[in-house]
C-alpha cells in the first residue's frame, strides 16, 4: 500500500491513543520538510509521530512558486551544490510522483549577447541535473521567440532561451508524503501544536500538543527517543520551547503571487524575466488563470497569513508590463493573491534574494534536532540526511532508505493514459482530476468526479478538518478558479459540514473564514482598482 487514508473526525479518540503513547521519533511540523523526514523515517520502521499546529502543509509548504526546478539562478551565485541536489531530485520526483512533476517549458526572453552568456550556464546546470539529450534547453532568435511566445514585447527581446522545468502542487506533494508515512505506521496529529517540550534528566523526552478546532479542549502528551523540529518559519519559535535562551537562526523572507485570467496574460506555458532590479519573475499558466511571482522582501513576523502590501503588487504588475505586450495588467485583473514566508538560514549584510537556500541542522541542549532552509524541490534527499542522522543518534539498524525508488500516494500512475481513459465518463474533469490525484483520480471518478466527490475524499481519506483544508490545499479552487469564493464555496461547505456534523453557526464560520483570508489578502488592492 502506497498511502494510507487519513480520516481524522474523531478527535477525541486521536488524542487518546497519541496521549501517553513512545515513539522512536516525534516530528513537529508536517510541511514538506517534517513530512518527508516522517515518511523516511516510518518506511525504515521506525515509530513516528507527526504533529502539526494547523493542518497539512498549512505553513510554506502550500505558499511556494510550485516549481520542481534545478535552480539555475542558484548556479549564478555559485551554490553548485544545491543546483546538483535539486535537479537530481527533480528526475527522481518525476519517477515517485509523475502526476505532481508536469513538465512545463520554461522560456526566458532576453539579448542576443545575454543569451550567448546565459548558455555556458545552461549546459552547467543540465550536466549536473543529468538532463537527457532531448530535453535540453533550445536557444531562439527573435522571429522564433516571438512564434513560440507571442504575448513577449517585441520592441525588448531579440532572443531567447527555452528549458525544461517542472511544476507541482506543493500541498499536495506534503500531503502525498503524509499518507505515505501514515501507510508506514506514522501516526498523524493535525491542529495541535506543540506547546510545551519535555525535558527529564537534561534530555528533551516529549512534547505535549493541545487541539485547536473551535470549541473543542484536548490534549495530549507524546514521548518520544528524539525529536525533529520542522517546523519552518517557526522553527526559532520551537526553539525557544527547548531552551528559552536558544539564539535565532532564522531570517523570514516573503514571496507573493498574483493570479489573473489567463485570459488577461495569454501565455503558453511558463515565462520567466529580469526585473529592474536583476530578479527574476515568471508567469505561470494553470488551466483558466496565469499567476505571477515572486518577490522576496524581509518579513520579520510568522503571520499564518503574511499581510500582502500594495508595494509588492505593484513590483508584480509593473515587471509584467515591460514584458508583456498588449492592455497592461491592473490591479483590476487579480482574481487572488497568495503569499509565503521563506525561513532561511541568516547571513548578516546579505540582501533577501542573495541569502542562500541551504539547509541547516542545529542539535539543542536537549537534544532536540532542528531542521530549516532548503527547498521543496529537494525535500527528499534533505529527509534522507536527516533520518540517517536520527538512526545513528538512536543506534538502530533499519532497512535503507526507499523514498527515492516507491511511488507516493497517487503516484503509480501513467498521466496520459489515465486522463484519456477517465475522460469518457469524466470529461474535461479528467485532467484536473489525474493533474491533482494521480492513480486515486480513478477512486475519485467512480464517486462522480465532481466538487462533493472532491469534498468527501478530502475528508474520507485526506484528513480535511476545516472547509480551507479542502478549498486552498486540497483542491487549489482559492487560487486556481477565475470566481474563487462563489457559490463553489458555498457548496463545498454544505457537503463538508454534512459529514462533519456542523451546526449552521459553524458552517457559517467556516465559509466566513475562507471569505476573510480571500478578502484580507486582495484588501490592499482596493484603494486602487
Ligand atoms: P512549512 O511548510 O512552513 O512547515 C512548517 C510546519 O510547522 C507548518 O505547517 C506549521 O504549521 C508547523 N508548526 C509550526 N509551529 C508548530 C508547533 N508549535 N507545533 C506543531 N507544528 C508547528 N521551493 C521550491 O523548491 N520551489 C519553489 O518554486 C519555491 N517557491 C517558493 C516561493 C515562496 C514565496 C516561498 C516562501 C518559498 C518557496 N520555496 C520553493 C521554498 C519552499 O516552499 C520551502 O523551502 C518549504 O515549503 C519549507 O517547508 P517546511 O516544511 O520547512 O516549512
Amino acid at each position: 500500500m502506497v498511502g494510507a487514508d487519513l480520516n481524522f473526525q474523531d478527535r477525541t479518540a486521536a488524542f487518546a491513543a497519541a496521549d501517553g503513547a513512545h515513539f522512536d521519533l516525534i516530528v513537529i511540523g508536517a510541511g514538506i520538510t517534517g513530512a518527508g523526514v516522517a515518511r523516511d523515517a516510518a518506511m525504515r520502521g521506525l515509530t513516528v509521530a507527526l504533529v502539526e499546529a494547523h493542518d497539512i502543509a498549512s505553513g510554506t509548504s502550500s505558499r511556494s512558486s510550485k516549481m520542481i526546478h534545478g535552480g539555475l539562478r542558484y548556479l549564478a551565485q555559485g551554490d553548485v551544490a544545491v543546483v546538483r541536489e535539486a535537479a537530481s531530485e527533480r528526475q527522481i520526483l518525476r519517477v515517485i510522483a509523475p502526476h505532481l512533476t508536469r513538465y512545463s517549458p520554461f522560456c526566458m526572453p532576453g539579448s542576443r549577447t545575454g543569451i550567448a552568456t546565459m548558455r555556458a550556464g545552461l549546459a552547467t546546470f543540465e550536466r549536473l541535473g543529468k538532463v537527457p539529450k532531448h530535453e535540453r534547453h533550445k536557444v531562439l532568435d527573435g522571429d522564433e521567440l516571438l512564434e513560440f511566445e507571442p504575448t513577449l514585447r517585441s520592441d525588448r527581446y531579440s532572443a531567447g532561451v527555452v528549458y525544461p522545468e517542472f511544476l507541482t502542487n506543493d500541498s499536495r506533494l506534503t500531503l502525498a508524503n503524509v499518507r505515505s508515512a501514515a501507510a508506514s505506521g506514522a501516526v498523524v496529529l493535525t491542529r495541535a501544536p506543540v506547546v510545551e517540550i519535555l525535558v527529564e534528566g537534561g534530555r528533551a523526552s516529549g512534547v505535549e500538543c493541545r487541539g485547536n478546532l473551535p470549541g473543542e479542549s484536548l490534549a495530549a502528551v507524546l514521548h518520544g527517543r528524539l525529536i525533529v523540529n520542522a517546523a519552518g518559519p517557526w522553527v526559532d519559535a520551537v526553539r525557544a520551547l527547548e531552551s528559552d535562551s536558544a539564539p535565532a537562526q532564522l531570517t523570514l523572507t516573503k514571496g507573493i503571487h498574483l493570479v489573473v485570467p489567463h485570459e488577461r496574460l495569454p501565455i503558453r506555458d511558463t515565462v520567466i524575466t529580469m526585473t529592474k532590479d536583476r530578479r527574476p519573475v515568471f508567469a505561470v499558466r494553470v488551466g483558466d488563470v496565469t499567476y505571477l511571482g515572486t518577490t522576496d522582501t524581509f518579513y520579520p513576523s510568522t503571520d499564518v497569513w503574511p499581510k500582502v502590501e500594495w508595494d509588492d503588487v505593484e513590483y508584480l504588475i509593473e515587471s509584467m508590463n515591460a514584458t508583456f505586450t498588449g492592455e497592461p495588467l491592473s490591479p483590476a485583473d487579480v482574481v487572488s493573491v497568495w503569499a509565503g514566508i521563506r525561513p532561511l538560514i541568516s547571513q548578516a549584510g546579505k540582501k533577501p534574494s542573495e541569502i542562500s537556500r541551504k539547509d541547516e541542522t542545529w542539535v539543542g541542549p536537549g537534544g532536540v534536532l532542528s531542521i530549516a532552509g532548503g527547498k521543496l524541490t529537494a525535500y527528499r534527499s534533505m529527509a534522507e540526511r536527516i533520518v540517517d542522522r536520527v538512526v545513528g543518534v538512536l543506534g538502530r539498524s533499519t532497512v535503507p532508505c526507499r523514498t527515492g525508488v516507491e511511488p507516493l500516494v497517487g503516484g503509480d500512475v501513467d498521466p496520459a493514459a489515465l486522463r484519456a481513459e477517465l475522460a469518457s465518463t469524466t470529461g474535461a474533469a479528467a485532467e484536473r482530476l489525474v493533474d491533482l490525484w494521480g492513480s486515486e483520480a480513478a477512486r475519485l471518478a467512480s464517486d462522480g468526479g465532481d466538487l462533493a466527490a472532491e469534498v468527501r475524499h478530502a475528508v474520507n481519506a485526506e484528513g480535511a478538518l476545516r472547509l480551507e483544508d479542502y478549498w486552498i490545499r486540497r483542491s487549489g479552487r482559492a487560487w486556481f478558479t477565475l470566481d474563487p469564493v462563489g457559490r463553489d464555496l458555498d457548496l463545498a461547505g454544505t457537503v463538508m459540514g454534512e459529514l462533519l456534523g456542523w451546526s449552521p453557526e459553524r458552517l457559517a464560520d467556516e465559509v466566513s473564514s475562507c471569505r476573510s483570508i480571500h478578502h484580507d489578502s486582495v484588501a490592499c488592492l482596493d484603494a486602487h482598482r
